[in-house]
């Protein structure tokens, strides 16, 4: 009997599948990362045995804690959450950073990356909404940080990571995801290199669906795999 977690990663993949499809993309052109925040190890490993390998986490703390447990299976780590520039060093024990979010933080993980020959690519984190509680960055002031990126020695900017004001239904995110894929077109055709601009992380368990029809090249799933959360975060 595959376990719980087991079965709603398979109902994932398959929800994953079947939006790619609706719009004629294909599900390998879709990374899936199993976001594990709150949970335990044990959940991570059940995850891992049933083929799982990219994990996100959204404190650097936490993550770090469970990458230290977890190095007898080889998983890719995504940091998530917001990131101090005095934690910039730690944070590379993670294989992605999703939430650069200043050209400050940026050269600081570069300067660390370079310094520790080690590097995780990186996404940098839009903040469309103009929240004022939300982290990330306007998108008037991403050309910049793009520019900043392409001059890092050791990093890479592989794309964007948006977490919309939380929708009330599926659909009410979709002009989101959208936006983001529209300004990534815009930008690539005002000329910056399209390898910085690879990836569009956005989608969770709520709306991963709408978000892959409108261009999500990586989506992160926590309560449709680990069930939920029962914690504030
Ligand atoms: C918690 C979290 C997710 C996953 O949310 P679910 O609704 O549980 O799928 C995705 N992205 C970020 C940045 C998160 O913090």
């Amino acid at each position: 009997m595959p376990s719980d977690i087991a079965s709603r990663l398979i109902a994932v993949r398959a929800r994953i599948d079947a939006a790619a499809r609706s719009v004629g993309r294909s599900a390998n052109d879709i990374r899936l990362i199993a976001v594990s925040k709150t949970f335990p190890l044990a959940a991570i490993r059940e995850a891992y045995a049933a083929g799982q390998r990219e994990f996100g986490e959204n404190k650097v703390q936490e993550g770090l804690q469970k990458i230290t447990e977890s190095t007898d299976i080889s998983i890719r780590w995504h940091l998530l959450g917001h990131l101090q520039r005095n934690k910039a060093r730690k944070a590379l024990a993670f294989h992605a950073i999703q939430s650069v979010d200043s050209v400050d933080l940026l050269q600081k993980l570069d300067a660390a990356a370079e310094a520790d020959g080690h590097a995780p690519e990186l996404l940098v984190q839009v903040d469309l909404a103009g929240e004022q509680t939300k982290f990330g960055l306007p998108p008037a002031d991403v050309p910049r940080l793009l520019d900043a990126a392409a001059a890092c020695h050791a990093v890479r900017v592989v794309g964007l990571m948006l977490i919309p004001p939380a929708p009330e239904t599926p659909e009410e995110a979709r002009p989101w995801f959208r936006q983001l894929r529209e300004l990534r077109d815009r930008w690539i055709a005002g000329g910056v290199p399209e390898n910085l601009l690879r990836e569009l992380s956005m989608g969770m368990s709520g709306d991963f669906e709408v978000a892959i029809q409108e261009g999500a090249t990586i989506v992160r799933v926590g309560t449709a795999i680990f069930g939920s959360r029962y914690v504030q975060q």
